[in-house]
């Protein structure tokens, strides 16, 4: 049973079709005429368009796996594919939950355990408080002063780029101490707070893993993910520009022994900031992401069909030293926004046709015909080009984004023909506050 929607629903079915599984699919009332609901075996409608009410909802989502005597849950990414609480209850139900232990998601996903376990681990984090921040500001000054102005203070609970504040000097910290800790608490019902290092313009990148119930773990290489606006990626790239063999193998292998000390299974992802040469943990994803398909291409793997086969109980299909990195992948997320505005531009597809061509890959739900609902991310498509080098692989996203036609609503597909023939990004290595400042120009 794929408890998403779009297209990350989209590749879940086409990967259980391959493997021979029935699907099962479950939507609202808004996504009757999803492309894979009507591909499914089967589908329920699970509620109204409101996402707390039809995707959040646990027991709707719980209740059509029994009467569908679904085996298996996928849960995608976002909606409840990082919620401990479902899985628990998905695991109690007698189902099999693809993705990893409630205890570990749980400890994941407070920011502050992850960084403690990581620490212990010997993933290399950012310099900060290591654990909760005090009541006492003298105690707070002091240990931001021994780190070193700018500071960044973070929610333990936060996501989603929420609960976070920049301190510049002693005199902004007590206060902002306060707000952060009075917003967490509204936001996330923790006020739990930490402090870190606030790194100046780094970039992000992020190592996929895949770990298997036999203790076996494996890292897949690096993504750059630093072209991104108000913390949400816009394109994703793999390998990262500059990133030597010998930095990625040394990261990997770490990353891949936490995996051990977690007793982590499925697919996760390791996310870094990475500055004048160092990498810091910032958290851990505990679920499939969006940009998982650049790692695809590199790698030659198919991380959802693993997945599902490590749910299964499986062992991994690979060994470290048979997983080797070949040409180079980028991918574009297109959305159905207003380019310049960025304001949401849901509605009627009339018009719909897909690039093609050698190293051209699409993910998208879209059909001529199909109405965006506008209760949802604006995600459509994310459109994914391969070649035998980065400019190779630029060249052809180049020619797809022209070939791609979306009519009926807006998109940004014209940021992106922008973006792909920027100087600095086809230098290559921007950091992650590039696109905000070329915006803002
Ligand atoms: P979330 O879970 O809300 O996504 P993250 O901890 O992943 O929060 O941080 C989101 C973004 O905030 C990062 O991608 C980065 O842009 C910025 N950020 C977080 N921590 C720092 C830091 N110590 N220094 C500089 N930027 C940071």
């Amino acid at each position: 049973m794929i408890a998403n929607r779009g297209e990350i629903a989209l590749r879940v079915l086409r990967a259980c079709r391959e493997l021979g599984i029935r699907t099962v699919a479950v939507h609202s009332t808004a996504d009757r005429d999803l492309k894979h609901v009507r591909l499914a075996d089967e589908s329920v409608c699970i509620g109204p368009p409101d996402a707390a009410q039809s995707y959040l909802n646990i027991p709707a989502v719980l209740s059509a796996a029994e009467v569908t005597d679904a085996v298996a849950i996928h849960p995608g990414y976002g909606f409840l594919s990082e919620n401990a609480d479902f899985a628990e209850r998905v695991e109690q139900s007698g189902f099999v939950f693809i993705g990893p232990s409630p205890d570990t998601i749980r400890l994941m996903g407070d920011k502050i355990s992850a960084i403690d376990a990581m620490r212990r681990a010997g993933v290399p984090c950012v310099p900060g408080s290591e654990g909760p921040l005090d009541e006492d500001p003298d105690a707070n000054a002091r240990l931001a002063r021994d780190i070193g102005y700018p500071v960044i203070i973070k929610a333990a609970a936060g996501g989603g780029g929420r609960g976070m504040r920049v301190v510049n000097s002693e005199a902004a910290l007590a206060n902002a101490v306060l707000m952060t800790r009075a917003e967490a608490m509204a936001a996330f019902g923790d006020g739990t707070v930490y402090l870190e290092k606030y790194l100046d313009n780094p970039r992000h990148i992020e190592i996929q893993v895949l770990a298997d119930t036999h203790g076996n773990a494996v890292h897949l290489g690096e993504r750059d993910c630093s072209m991104q606006r108000r913390h949400q990626k816009v394109i994703e790239e793999a390998p990262a520009p500059g990133i030597t063999d010998r930095m990625r193998k040394r990261l990997g292998a770490r990353c891949a022994t936490a995996c051990k000390a977690i007793d982590y299974r499925g697919v996760g992802t390791f996310e870094f900031l990475y500055q004048d040469g160092d990498f810091y943990f910032i958290e851990m994803n505990t679920r499939l992401q969006v940009e998982h398909p650049v790692t695809e291409f590199v790698t030659g793997t198919d991380l959802v069909k693993t997945q599902i086969l490590i749910a299964a109980g499986e062992r991994l299909p690979f060994k470290q030293s048979d997983i080797t990195l070949s040409g180079h992948a980028i991918e574009c997320r297109i959305n159905a926004e207003d380019p310049v505005t960025f304001t949401p531009n849901p509605g009627k597809i009339s018009l719909f046709h897909a690039p093609g061509g050698p190293g051209i890959r699409l993910d998208s739900h879209l059909y001529t015909g199909y109405t965006v609902p506008p209760n949802y991310d604006s995600l459509i498509a994310k459109l994914i080009a391969f070649g035998d080098t980065r400019e190779s692989a630029i060249a052809r996203m180049r020619i797809a984004l022209d070939e791609i036609i979306v009519e009926g609503i807006r998109t940004n597909v014209p940021m992106h023909v922008e973006l792909l023939s920027d100087s600095a990004f086809i230098e290559g290595g921007v950091g992650i506050s590039y696109l905000e400042r070329k915006l803002a120009r």
